[in-house]
């Protein structure tokens, strides 16, 4: 048998920020087939592979099954991260309370993990969307670069439909983020500021500043801020909390951690806490309740 390796296969998965290729988990080969099914307490039941190589059976999804610390300690360390707590603060509330010591590298490492996972699932869902899309970006000071983050909301539901993470804003970037954004659901129109790149990036995508798509058509609207001299004020609340909390990441420091952090804090809204408007987790307006329980994460 190979010898298993976990942090060396988390720092794989993550850094290349694609998902694992389903093997077996003890001998790593890929000649397995389906067979049965194990009951889990939290995941209901899974569906279990029979190595051909090793006769043994697996599951492709282990989730917290080999972690060294509990399922409750580690969303738990997720959930406060997110919330705005560093992971040095994290470290030392978790022994305060459960008498359990964790380096603030395992939470940062578990925050990625986890929303990379989340991540992946949720993306796959279906969502009812609102008409009306807002979108903007931000300037993020990740160690004295200048970094953007893109996010776009459907104000109905305040559900995040996409975010970008670049390094410049450029129609480049502006054409990856816009074409994603209005993937998810049916929108009417699609909001920006007047940044030169915007109406750039339409033209360059679709040749006019509507969009088609999938016999939709969605309008570019855009709001020149220094005319009206109002803000793209229905979303500014979502990207308040999300630089507010950036402020004390030290998940920050690198360009290949940034954006999965970033992943992190749009489950974490779309998902996890309520929206202070609508009292509701955006995901439960858009259909998707999910039955997450109290620890959210966990669920
Ligand atoms: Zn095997």
């Amino acid at each position: 048998m190979k010898n298993r390796n976990e942090n060396k296969n988390l720092s794989e998965w993550t850094d290349k920020n694609k998902k694992p290729k389903c093997k077996c988990f003890h001998c790593k080969s890929i000649n397995f087939i389906k067979k049965g099914f194990r009951k889990t307490e939290h995941r209901g039941k899974i569906q279990k592979y029979y190595c051909k190589d090793c006769q043994r059976f697996f599951t492709n999804d282990e989730g917290f099954y080999r972690m060294r610390y509990s399922s409750t300690t580690i969303t738990l360390s997720i959930d406060m991260y997110l919330a705005n707590l560093s992971s040095r603060k994290m470290r030392n509330q978790l022994k305060r309370h459960f008498q359990t010591k964790v380096s603030n590298m395992s939470i940062l490492d578990w925050v990625r993990k986890y929303s990379l996972k989340v991540h992946n699932f949720v993306e796959k869902l279906g969502y009812n969307l609102g008409k009306e899309y807002f979108a903007d970006e931000t300037m993020i000071n990740r160690e004295g670069h200048k970094d953007r983050f893109w996010a776009c909301v459907d104000y109905q539901t305040r559900f995040i439909t996409w975010v970008h993470y670049s390094i410049e804003g450029n129609i480049n970037e502006a054409k990856k983020f816009i074409s994603k954004s209005v993937k998810k659901g049916k929108p009417k129109f699609i909001q920006t500021d007047s940044a030169q790149f915007y109406p750039k990036a339409f033209k360059k995508l679709f040749y006019t500043n509507k969009i088609y798509h999938g016999g939709l058509k969605v309008e570019h609207k855009i709001q020149n801020v220094r005319r009206t001299h109002i803000h793209n004020y229905k979303i500014e609340t979502v990207f308040m909390k999300i630089k507010d909390r950036v402020n004390d990441f030290r998940g920050l420091k690198s360009l290949w951690s940034a954006p999965i952090i970033m992943v992190g804090l749009t489950i974490q809204h779309n998902f996890i806490e309520e929206h202070t408007t609508t009292k509701n987790q955006p995901c439960s307006l858009a259909g998707q309740d999910l039955d997450l329980g109290d620890n959210r994460w966990l669920g």
